[in-house]
This record gives C-alpha cells, structure tokens and sequence, in this order.
C-alpha cells in the first residue's frame, strides 16, 4: 500500500516510522502488539485502559508522520521515502542526513545496515549500502561526471561527549571551531572509496572497531551515536556530504536508581545531545536563524547538516511492536512528532 505514494521532491524534513516485527523472545513471553499502520501515514498505539498509575489511564493514541512503515517493510521501501530523495542534493552541493532515532533493539541499525555480526541481514541491502550504491551511480550521469568528483568515506562514534575515529583504531579526537563557525574533527579519517563494496568494507572495518573489546554489541552500541559520512570532494574541496547516523537508543534506564554513576552519566549525556537535536532540527524546519547546534558534540559536529538552505535531514524513528516497550514507543512517537 505504501508504494502508491511518491516521495516528496520539495522536502526539507522528513519524519518516518518504522515498525520491526515481534521476534522470537517477545513472542515467548506472550508480548502483544498493540501497534497498528492503519494507513501509509499514520500510526496507532492501541494500550486501551491500561492502567498508568493509580489516576491515569492510556487510551489508544495516534500519530500522523510523513510515512509510516509496517513489519512488512524492506529496507529498500523504506530508503526509497527517506534517504533516497536526497542524495542527488549533495551533486549540487547539499548536506544530506539522514538519522536512525529509537529504542535499543528498534531496528535502527537493522535500518542502517550495520549490523554485520550474525547472519540475521543482508547489509548490502542496508542504507549505508543503498545511499553508496545511488552515489555511484549518479557520479557516472553525465551531468555529475564532468565535476570530476572524489568519494570519501569517514565513520566515527560519539560516546560521552567525546570523538572517537571507528576507521583508526577508536582514536579519540578533538573537535575544533574557527572564527567563521566552521567545525573541525581534528584528524578524522577520510578513506577514498570507489564502490557500494568498498563503503561496505569501511562500515563492517569500523564496526569491528565499534565493539572490539565489549562484552555484547547492543551494550555498547546503545550508549552511543555511530556517524558514518559518504563525502564528495573536487579539487581536494568539500563539495557535498551525507551523513548517515545511527542514534544512541533513547530508553531512559527505568533503574536509573540503582544504575551506576557511569550509566547515569552517559544517560544524561545521551538524553542531552537528543533534545539537541531535536531543537536543531526544527530550527532548520522552520528556517530559524539561531541553530543551537553548540548545545551538544553530536549536533556540533553536525553541524552542516543544520545549517544553510541546502541541508536536508530525514529521520527514521524505529519502534517495537510489543507491549511492554510502550511507554519507549510513546516516547519515540513524541519525539518524531515534535522535530516536524
Ligand atoms: P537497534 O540498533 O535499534 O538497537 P537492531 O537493529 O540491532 O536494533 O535490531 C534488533 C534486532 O531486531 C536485530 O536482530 C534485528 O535484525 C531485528 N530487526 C530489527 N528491525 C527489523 C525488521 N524491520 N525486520 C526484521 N528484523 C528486524
Ligand atoms: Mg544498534
């Protein structure tokens, strides 16, 4: 049914939301999907008269967003709505992003194409893959030929505030401003790429780096926000950048109590630089001229991707079908409602 629909040319902002389906534990424990895709745009919460606390009751909520995918969705439909329509902006010179916002154990990297332990995905099929795959594309048309472009991949990570380079063995990096505003990950690397295999390499060679030395992938990868950018350089020149971000999981620790300092402290970290994002994202809906992109690493790095009439940003909230992640798809649906 989605795909009667046509993407939007004129977009600037979009919002989507992706449902995963039920899987094996949930299942087993008898967890009951209380979401519903009535339409391509709308979805629905259904926790009827379930009991909140002693005064509150949930009733069946709704929400209205650009695009709104069921567990049946692929990866390509779900590309082909959101970061598809703007990769051809980073030819003319645009800033492209693209955000994966959810819950720990969504979809988000699912979406992305990042998961590369285990033989649950095919990443070629993932939206890392699907932006290099069009990219490559396209810089062979005759009309991007003749800018005798570059590509470049860089792939880092933001946990706690700091920089760490997923392409050079997790080396921590500063993060400089010139006088003209202009934001600099001091030493980031930049490997040219020639191919959709060679983008592919670089995300599974940062992944490893990602989560060497932990002792679970989603333990680590949950704390923190993972920034993988297809770059288009002439002349040695920036010319156009997509950067494709595979947000930190927004839960709040419901044992936020008995948690440790260091979990408190990342949490608050994480909580921090999403509401920052959220208030640079709209700034750039609605063409505000102050973008308090200062407000945290994540959105000082991306910095460009706010700012100027040629950046466009799409984010892809992922929520859990299951009833006891409720109130963490609530607060998802809230957030994706408030950055249109
Ligand atoms: P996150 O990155 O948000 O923590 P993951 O992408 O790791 O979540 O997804 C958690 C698990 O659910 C993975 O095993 C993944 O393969 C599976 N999954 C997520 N989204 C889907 C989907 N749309 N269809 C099928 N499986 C999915
Ligand atoms: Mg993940």
């Amino acid at each position: 049914k989605v795909s009667s629909l046509e993407p939007r040319e004129d977009h600037r902002i979009c919002v989507c939301v992706r449902k995963r389906p039920l899987n094996q534990r949930e299942t087993t424990m008898k967890d009951l999907d209380i979401i519903t895709i009535p339409s391509d745009n709308v979805v629905m919460v259904h926790e009827s008269k379930q009991k909140v606390d002693l005064t509150r009751y949930l009733e069946n909520q709704t929400f209205c967003f650009d695009h709104a995918f069921d567990d049946t969705a692929s990866n390509e439909l779900v590309y082909q709505f959101t970061a598809q329509p703007l990769v051809e902006s980073i030819f003319r010179k645009g800033m492209a992003t693209c955000f994966a916002y959810g819950q720990t154990g969504s979809g988000k990297t699912h979406t992305m194409g990042g998961a590369f332990s285990g033989r649950d995905q095919d990443c070629s099929k993932g939206i890392y893959a699907l932006v290099a795959q069009d990219v490559f594309l396209l810089l062979k048309t005759t009309a991007y030929e003749k800018l005798d472009l570059k590509v470049y991949g860089t792939f880092f990570e933001i946990y706690g505030g700091k920089v760490y380079d997923l392409l050079n063995w997790k080396k921590k990096l500063q993060v400089l401003e010139d006088g003209n505003q202009q934001i600099q990950v001091v030493g980031l690397q930049e490997q040219e790429v020639c191919s959709m295999e060679d983008v592919l390499n670089l995300v599974e060679l940062g992944n490893s780096c990602r989560t060497s030395g932990q002792t679970s992938v989603n333990a680590h990868s949950s704390r923190s926000h993972a920034v993988f950018q297809i770059i288009l350089k002439s002349g040695g020149k920036l010319h156009g950048k997509f950067s494709l971000v595979d947000l930190a999981g927004n839960e709040r620790g419901a044992d936020t109590a008995k948690a440790n300092r260091k979990r408190q402290l990342e949490g608050a970290e994480i909580n921090k630089s999403l509401l920052a994002l959220k208030e640079c994202i709209r700034a750039l809906g609605q063409n505000k001229s102050h973008t308090p992109f200062r407000a945290s690493k994540l959105t000082q790095v991306l910095r460009d991707s706010f700012i100027g009439q040629n950046s466009s940003t799409c984010m892809i909230a992922t929520i859990s079908p299951g009833m006891a992640s409720c109130e963490n798809t609530l607060n998802t649906l809230r957030y994706a409602n408030r950055v249109k």
